[in-house]
C-alpha cells in the first residue's frame, strides 16, 4: 500500500476482507485458535507460519491495527502493545540488557524519563540523558560500545521541543546505533521519522491514533532500514537464540527488530494490546489525517491569540515565528505541528488555578491529544511536590499551563479562554 498518500492509507491500510467477511476488522475476542493438525501448529511455534495460535503473541484484530500503523509510518512490521509505556519498555528490552546503555533526550514524556532514569537502571540498563539541542560532538561522547539505542521524541511532551533529525540521524549512522523516535505528538500525519533517518518509531496510541480518549495502547514500528547483520553492537541479534531453537534474528529476511520483540519480549513479558483496544484504535486511525489537520489549525490560531494577549507572558508552540523551534518545525513538520502547546499566565499558582477553574468548555484533565480540548496546570497537579526553584529547573515554571487543543470550533475555544482571562 506504500504508493498511496497518507489520508488514503488511514482509511484503507491494515485490513483487507475476503469475500463475505466483515468490511472492518471484527473484534476477535478469543485467546486461542483451533488446529486439527499438529504440524501446522508446530510451524506456528517455529515461526515458519504466520497463523494465529495464542493472543498473547498475535491476534487478528491487533494485527489489523499493527498493519495500519506500519503502513502509515512506512514500516515493514509493527507490534501492538498494552500501552505507550509498555511499547517503550518492550523496545528497550529487545535491544538492551544489564551492562548496556541508552542515550536519551532529556526532553521526553515523564513516564519515559522515569522508566529510563529509575526503573531500567535497577535492572542494570543505564540511561544517559542529553540536551537534545547539544552539538553533535557532545552527544557522540556519550555513545560507547554498549549503547543500544538513541531515543528522542519528534515533538517532546510536554516541553514542545522539535528534534533535529538530521543531527541525530548522522550521529546514529556514524556509530551504527539504532535511532528510536517517539512520534506520538506529531503522528505520521505530520512527520514520518523514517524519511529523516529513524529506524524504530514508537507511539502511545492512547493519544492521537485512537484520538477519542477511548483506548489505551502503544505500538512499535520496525522501519526495516537497519542492518543488524554482523554489527558487533547487536550481538543478541547475531547469535543463536537458544529460547527459539537457535534462531539468529539478524538472518531473517525482514522485520528483524519486530520479530525479536514479539518472539522474545511479548512472549516473555506479555503486555500485548487487547483486541477491543486494537479495534477502537484501528477505527480511530481512519480519521487521523482529518483530525490532525483540524487540531493543528486550531492550535495555530489559539497560539496567535494567546501570544498577543496582554495577560499572557509567553507561549510555546512551534508555528509561532518567535518560537525557538520554528525553523526545525518548518523543516520536519511543514504541514502542521500538532495540537499541544504550553503558555505562561502573568501571575502565580493561585491565579493559574483561578484561570483554570473559570474555563467552561475546556476541561482539566491528565490526558492529552484527543478530540476534546483540555488543560493541565503541572505546578498544582503532576508537579505539585516541587519547589518554585525545582519547577524552573524542570522546565515547568509555576505559571505554565499545558493546553491540548481539540477539534471544536476555534472561535468557541478562544471565547472560553477570553472569558477566563478576563476574570483575572
Ligand atoms: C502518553 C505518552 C506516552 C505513554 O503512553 P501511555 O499510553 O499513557 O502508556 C509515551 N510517550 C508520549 C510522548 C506520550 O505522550
Amino acid at each position: 500500500m506504500k504508493e498511496y498518500k497518507l489520508d488514503t492509507l488511514c482509511v484503507q491500510a491494515g485490513y483487507k476482507p475476503k469475500t463475505g467477511e466483515s468490511r472492518i476488522p471484527s473484534i476477535c475476542q478469543s485467546t486461542t485458535f483451533f488446529y486439527g493438525d499438529t504440524q501446522a501448529m508446530a510451524d506456528c511455534f517455529d515461526l515458519k507460519s504466520n497463523d494465529y495460535f495464542y493472543s498473547r503473541l498475535a491476534n487478528p484484530t491487533v494485527a489489523a491495527f499493527e498493519g495500519k500503523v506500519a503502513a502509515l509510518e512506512g514500516g515493514v512490521a509493527a507490534v501492538g502493545c498494552a500501552s505507550g509505556m509498555s511499547a517503550i519498555t518492550l523496545a528497550a528490552f529487545t535491544v538492551a540488557g544489564a551492562g548496556d546503555n541508552i542515550v536519551c533526550s532529556q526532553e521526553v514524556y515523564g513516564g519515559t524519563y522515569n522508566l529510563f532514569g529509575v526503573t531500567l537502571p535497577k535492572l542494570g540498563i543505564e540511561c544517559r540523558f542529553i540536551d537534545p539541542d547539544a552539538p553533535a560532538e557532545e552527544i557522540e561522547k556519550l555513545i560507547d560500545g554498549k549503547t543500544k539505542m538513541v531515543y528522542v521524541e519528534t515533538i517532546a511532551n510536554p516541553a514542545i521541543t522539535v528534534v533535529d533529525f538530521d543531527k541525530f540521524a548522522a550521529i546514529c549512522r556514524k556509530a551504527g546505533v539504532l535511532l528510536a523516535v517517539d512520534n506520538t505528538l506529531a503522528t505520521p500525519a505530520f512527520c514520518r521519522p523514517k524519511e529523516f533517518g529513524a529506524n524504530i518509531v514508537l507511539h502511545s496510541s492512547s493519544k492521537y491514533l485512537d484520538g477519542h480518549a477511548a483506548a489505551l495502547g502503544g505500538v512499535i514500528v520496525d522501519l526495516g532500514n537497519f542492518d543488524f547483520k554482523g554489527n558487533p553492537r547487536y550481538e543478541s541479534f547475531n547469535t543463536p537464540d537458544e529460547s527459539y531453537h537457535g534462531l539468529v534474528y539478524a538472518d531473517l529476511p525482514s522485520a528483524v527488530f519486530a520479530t525479536k520483540c514479539r518472539a522474545q519480549m511479548i512472549r516473555d513479558l506479555g503486555a500485548i494490546m487487547s483486541p477491543q483496544n486494537a479495534f477502537l484504535s484501528y477505527i480511530g486511525c481512519d480519521t487521523l489525517a482529518l483530525r490532525m489537520a483540524k487540531h493543528a489549525s486550531n492550535a495555530a490560531k489559539i497560539a496567535e491569540y494567546l501570544n498577543a494577549h496582554p495577560k499572557i507572558e509567553w507561549v510555546r508552540y512551534p508555528s509561532l515565528k518567535d518560537n525557538k523551534y520554528h525553523a526545525l518545525a518548518q523543516k520536519y513538520l511543514p504541514d502542521g505541528q500538532g495540537g499541544m502547546m504550553s503558555f505562561g499566565i502573568k501571575g502565580d499558582v493561585a491565579q493559574c488555578a483561578e484561570f483554570m477553574e473559570s474555563l467552561q468548555l475546556i476541561t482539566q484533565e491528565t490526558h492529552v491529544a484527543d478530540v476534546r480540548s483540555c488543560v493541565l496546570h503541572p505546578a498544582s497537579t503532576t508537579h505539585r511536590q516541587l519547589s518554585k526553584a525545582d519547577l524552573e529547573k524542570a522546565g515547568v515554571p509555576e505559571n505554565l499551563i499545558r493546553l491540548s487543543v481539540g477539534i471544536e470550533n476555534p472561535d468557541d475555544l478562544i471565547a472560553d479562554l477570553e472569558q477566563a482571562l478576563a476574570k483575572l
